[in-house]
């Protein structure tokens, strides 16, 4: 049966109450389809884009069956990054407000081994992690998690694009056999459907499509514009278009730094995330954004990924994505919790093919945007 309100599942009441707290009534797609099963024991592999309320779709079962009176680690969620695990962490302790006792701890590289040790000792039922310091920790002694019930392999995709996949059959070897697991992806890469037949025979499969009704609320706005034209549609966009809290996605580490130089140049503050920037700094970037420090965060699909600031009003393509699906999460990163957004792409000459592609696959609706003249009116793709 397919619920419409979280009333209707039979949820605790201090989970009811957080989720009341939160304003949070209806559950989503996703949330309406893995909840269900999860809570019914079941193993499930869900295909769903970012922005979706996946956390919650694992959270709430999870939540729903800790077992309070032992302590040791019950649920196990691994995923790619650690401002994905933080958030996670964030996002599950809101969860669980109500629950006494409850304890969630966050193993992530690049922080001290020690201090995380000393929170492990206080065992957490719930542990959220990044594989690769999740075996130092095991190797160490310092967790067990044979006896863990569920995990959850959230971000799967990106996990085995970063190589974790022998991390993640290590993990699977010293878990218990019998363990539920959630497996959530954006997309079912070869890699992500071998982990599935390898580990997860007999899952429900559930699909939320990236469909225009799960980003209802994004305006999306096309420019044909060649690379020496973009800076200054980005300076007039922002003058124009009410763009308060950014993201503006590049394909290259090299060209995130010259973006942020040029938008620094127009005198705005920016500062950019991607692969060379060390943990610290993207921790201290991540939280002066989030608290608004500054305004225009520059970053790669890659560095970009899992992280959800919740009110970024505008997104920016600088260059059309390398893959259709990052598009969809690229623009996902604005439009959030019901929230308006918009986007606007800028595509050159030789990346229109590529745009073309991108618009076919995702069936996503745009119009074009004409700087120097007036909006032509929207198209349909
Ligand atoms: P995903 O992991 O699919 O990218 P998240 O779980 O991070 O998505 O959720 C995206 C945003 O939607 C978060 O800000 C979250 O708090 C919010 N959210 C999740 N579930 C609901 C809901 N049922 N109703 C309203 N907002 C929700
Ligand atoms: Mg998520």
């Amino acid at each position: 049966m397919e619920y419409t309100s979280f009333e209707q599942m039979d949820l605790s009441e201090e989970v009811m109450r957080a989720l009341d707290k939160m304003g949070m009534k209806t559950p989503t797609s996703v949330q309406k389809q893995a909840i269900p099963l999860l809570m019914d024991n079941r193993c499930v592999i869900a295909k769903a884009p970012t922005g979706t309320g996946k956390t919650f779709a694992f959270g709430i079962p999870i939540l729903e069956y800790l077992n309070m009176d032992a302590d040791f680690v019950q649920a196990l969620i691994l995923c790619p990054t650690r401002e994905l695990a933080l958030q996670i962490c964030t996002e599950l302790r809101a969860l669980g407000a109500f629950i006494k006792g409850l304890k969630i701890c966050g193993i992530i590289g690049g922080q001290k081994m020690d201090k995380q040790v000393q929170m492990l000792r206080k065992k957490p039922q719930i542990v959220v992690a990044t594989p690769g310091r999740l075996l130092d920790h095991v190797q160490h002694r310092n967790i067990d998690i044979s006896d863990i019930y569920t995990l959850v392999l959230d971000e799967a995709d990106k996990m085995l694009d970063m190589g974790f996949i022998k991390d993640i059959r290590k993990i699977m070897k010293i878990t218990p056999q019998d363990k539920q697991i959630a497996m959530f992806s954006a997309t079912m890469s070869r890699e992500v459907m071998n982990i599935t037949w390898e580990y997860m025979d007999g899952a429900d499969e559930i699909e939320v499509a990236p469909k225009a009704e799960d980003m209802p609320k994004i305006s999306q706005y096309i420019l044909h514009l060649e690379e020496r034209e973009k800076m200054d549609a980005f300076g007039k966009i922002m003058e124009r278009y009410n763009c308060n809290r950014v993201m503006a996605f590049c394909n290259t580490k090299t060209r995130v730094r010259v973006v942020t130089e040029g938008i620094k140049r127009l005198g705005y503050k920016a500062e950019c995330l991607h692969g060379d920037i060390g943990q610290g700094a993207r921790n201290r970037i991540m939280d002066d954004f989030r608290r608004g420090k500054f305004d225009i965060l520059v970053a790669t699909d890659v560095a970009a990924r899992g992280i959800d600031v919740s009110d970024i009003d505008t997104v920016f393509n600088f260059e059309v994505p390398n893959e259709n699906e990052y598009y969809l999460h690229r623009i996902g990163r604005t439009g959030r919790a019901g929230r308006a957004g918009q986007a606007f792409t800028f595509v050159n000459y030789s990346q229109s093919l590529r745009m073309d592609d991108i618009l076919h696959y995702t069936k996503v609706q745009t119009q074009e945007l004409d700087l120097n003249g007036t909006e032509e009116a929207a198209e349909e793709s």
